[in-house]
């Protein structure tokens, strides 16, 4: 199949729903209008055979999390989603591959209003690249240089059930098939918090989402922000899965330091806490308050008071 008949066929019904687009797929380049009032938000990420994913990963799952993980980052700085570009290589040329993957993407498409608008495939070993672009309000975003001692940090969702699953595919911990599927579905299909991200830009003072662990990012967060974090471990939102794990072995590592939990961890003002509250009562996910900023610098994880000792994040190199 030519590179043009696999572009018709797979990835024009990737459009979705073309909001802004003067040219999408086809041309040389992409054209978008930015209306005036708006900014650009850009991010890219890569997912590479053997570091962020299996080998004998479901292509449709892959497919939904290449663009899920995409989309969390723009859920980070409180933007919308628009447009994105893939870059897909490919070992060999396989049809029903390429069919799944579309679909895993498709199923984001269909909840977001986020458009295929260009693209690349080549031959070689397996991995995807998407650079996602979104749209804010000029001046309206969510950094991670913003957070002031005093304020409160938060997470949305549950954590660690990712790092559970991932540890138990790799036979490190033993859990039941009914404990695996559910904490798998949260390794390979991560919902990225588009509408929190935007419902926090009245409230929050800083946010990253948390793709390499809760130590690693919120140290990420409280560096740019040239202030401390502390983490009190009793209050972190865990599964029954996990919360089970943690009472058996009393170790928090995969709550702190597992990667791909694809969840927001954002700072608050104390005295826009209730408003924060208010703002994200409706939503699908809840929002846990786990700690604090105070001076300083680094990441102290505390169990009812005590310092505990810190996993780290996870490293891909
Ligand atoms: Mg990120």
């Amino acid at each position: 199949m030519s590179e043009f008949s696999l572009i018709e066929k797979y990835f024009k019904p990737l459009q979705g729903k073309l909001q802004y687009v003067d040219v999408g797929i086809g041309d040389d380049c992409a054209v978008v209008s930015v209306p005036s009032g708006f900014e650009l938000a850009m991010s890219m990420d890569t997912l590479v055979e053997g570091i962020h994913f299996f080998p004998d990963v479901n292509p449709e799952d892959l497919g939904y999390k290449a663009l899920a993980v995409n989309l969390s980052d723009l859920a980070a700085m409180g933007a919308m989603p628009k447009w994105f570009t893939l870059s897909v290589t490919l070992p060999e040329e396989n049809e029903a591959w390429l069919q799944s993957f579309c679909s895993g993407m498709q199923d984001l498409i269909k909840q977001y209003p986020i458009s295929l608008i260009g693209g690349d495939t080549t031959r070689g070993p397996l991995s995807i690249t998407i650079q996602v672009h979104g749209m804010m309000r000029e001046g309206q975003r969510l950094l991670r240089s913003t957070a002031k001692v005093g304020d409160k940090i938060f997470v949305s969702g549950l954590l660690g059930d990712a790092g559970l699953a991932l540890n138990a595919k790799m036979q490190k911990i033993a859990l039941s098939p009914e404990a695996l599927a559910s904490v798998e579905s949260r390794l390979l299909r991560p919902e990225p918090r588009l509408s929190l991200g935007r419902l926090l830009l009245a409230s929050a003072s800083s946010m990253i989402d948390l793709s390499d662990g809760l130590i690693g990012d919120l140290g990420h967060l409280a560096k740019a922000s040239g202030v401390a974090a502390e983490i009190f471990c009793e209050k972190l939102p865990l599964s029954k899965y996990m919360q089970a794990h943690v009472d058996s072995t009393g170790d928090f590592t995969l709550p702190l330091s597992a990667g791909d939990d694809y969840e927001l961890c954002f700072t608050v003002p104390p005295t826009s806490v209730q408003t924060c509250r208010c703002d994200v009562k409706d939503q699908a996910v809840a929002i846990t308050e786990v700690g604090r900023i105070v001076a300083g610098s680094g990441v102290t994880c505390l169990l009812n008071g005590e310092e505990v000792e810190q996993g780290r994040g996870y490293q891909h190199f």
